[in-house]
């Protein structure tokens, strides 16, 4: 790729795990909001649940989440009953006639780290849920881990609590990056993590990975893929480090000059995509790898892969209940985001209140131009004008976006047919550039999101 074409891509974009994007919700999304949006799921409505539990037991300076350092366990311990009170507030509301009737069809563990909980804490939050809520046969548990706090009592607790899946954060197993990135982990901390949670018979594994790391080198990144590589993992993420020091205070220790340039991260990221292409993983959309066997990779080639605020996903359930502190949930409606203050959350719950406190209505518009945005994050490839018909939107109001694309497809990043817009493979790590284009919020400029390489 020719150097003036990473810098002329090199923006700020969003990474559209929702649309409108996070930036745009506001303050008058409230409780009663979130109470009507429940009520009005019909009883065959299929759910997700998203557990937040915002806290690790050590920080790692890069990291953009909604988390903070427990230094004892006291914490958690209340937090974890605040969860369950949740999930009971929730499970009431949604109750029709005393049983709750919405089949639920996935369900996510994030933070933070999940893996802080002790195992009969995890074990007591999925009893909840189970009991609360009814369970699709064939549901889907994911939890993301840290190796470092991964013990082998969590894992049976996972285990027997039915988790069919595990994301295990890796990023750079290069122990100078580590170092720099204040996150120690060897790899034979995540070899032994990754075949205890097969040995326990959570099957499905996912592996995060980071470029664009402090003192990340693209050798550091081929050697930590190929050792990755030895643990066969069944998806891999590979996300590029966004430096936003001014949202996230600690990532001012790490100083900017450690950090590659844009012509070095492109390096890295092209060195992960190949050397994972080689390997026969199959690339899914602009930062995901996928075993050909595996959920996300069948849900590409079937034309049913999703995004949502984990990333891609095979989830096709499209009501979305987030819990927790700072938990997003996607219904039909809009989108409704707790308070993140956990102890002002807290407050909310123990007097039988939902925590509601920001969010955004979709109009009919956004969710035609969120449905377009989807389609191309995930199959680089949409119909506008068969979208907007889908949603009842008049296409000649989303054709003057087209002209955004123009720059695109003149660089040979995108070829459109009519109504129809196409990535290319050249254009696949710019597919948020294509979508930007779609996007009546996004203000030319704005440098809240992450660099686009
Ligand atoms: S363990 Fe995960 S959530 Fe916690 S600070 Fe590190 S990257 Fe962030």
């Amino acid at each position: 790729m020719p150097t003036e074409l990473i810098a002329k891509y090199d923006t700020r974009i969003p990474r559209y795990t929702s649309y409108p994007t996070a930036p745009h919700f506001h303050a008058g999304i409230t409780p009663t909001d979130f109470r009507a949006w429940l009520d009005a799921l019909p009883p065959t409505q299929e759910l997700s649940l998203y557990l937040h539990v915002p806290y690790c037991e050590s920080l790692c300076w890069f990291c953009g989440c909604h988390t903070r350092g427990a230094p004892s366990y006291a914490p958690v311990t209340s937090y974890v009953e605040t969860l369950k009170r949740e999930i009971a507030l929730v499970a009431r509301r949604l109750e029709r006639d005393g049983s709750a009737p919405h089949p639920v069809r996935h369900v996510h563990f994030g933070g933070g780290s999940p893996s802080i909980l002790a195992a009969a804490d995890f074990a007591d939050l999925i009893a909840a849920l189970r009991r609360d809520f009814r369970f699709r046969d064939d549901a889907a548990i994911a939890v993301e881990l840290d190796p470092r706090t991964t013990h082998a009592d969590l894992i049976a607790a996972m285990a027997g609590a039915g988790v069919t899946r595990a994301s295990v954060g890796v990023q750079d197993l290069t122990p100078k990056v580590q170092k720099a990135i204040h996150r120690i982990q060897p790899f034979a901390m995540v070899e032994r993590t990754i075949r205890g949670l097969r040995d326990a018979g959570i099957g499905h594994i996912n592996v995060d990975l980071m470029y664009g790391l402090p003192h990340q080198t693209e050798a550091d990144v081929r050697e930590t893929i190929r050792r990755v590589l030895e643990l066969a993992p069944d998806r891999l993420a590979v996300f590029g480090y966004a430096h936003v020091p001014w949202m996230r205070k600690l990532q001012n220790l790490i100083p900017e000059d450690t950090l590659p340039g844009a012509e070095a991260r492109w390096a890295q990221a092209m060195a992960a995509r190949q050397m994972l292409l080689e390997n026969g993983y199959v690339a899914i959309g602009f930062d995901h790898y996928a075993h050909p066997d595996d959920d996300l990779a069948r849900a590409l080639a079937d034309g049913t892969l999703n995004r949502n605020f984990q990333g891609y996903t095979s989830d096709t359930a499209t009501a979305l209940i987030g819990m927790g502190a700072s938990g997003i949930s996607e219904l039909p409606q809009g989108y409704a985001v707790n308070d993140g203050d956990i102890a002002a959350y807290a407050e909310s719950i123990a007097a039988g209140e939902f925590a509601t406190r920001r969010g955004i209505a979709v109009s009919v518009e956004d969710k035609a131009r969120r449905a377009i945005i989807e389609r191309l994050m995930c199959d680089l490839r949409v119909d506008v004008a068969a979208t907007a018909a889908l949603h009842g939107v008049d296409v000649d109001g989303l054709r003057a976006d087209y002209e955004r694309l123009r720059e695109m497809e003149t660089d040979g990043l995108l070829v459109r047919d009519g109504d129809v817009v196409r990535v290319t493979e050249n254009g696949r790590p710019f597919v948020r550039s294509a979508c930007a284009a779609f996007d009546r919020y996004l203000v030319a400029g704005e440098q809240r999101h992450s660099r686009a390489v």
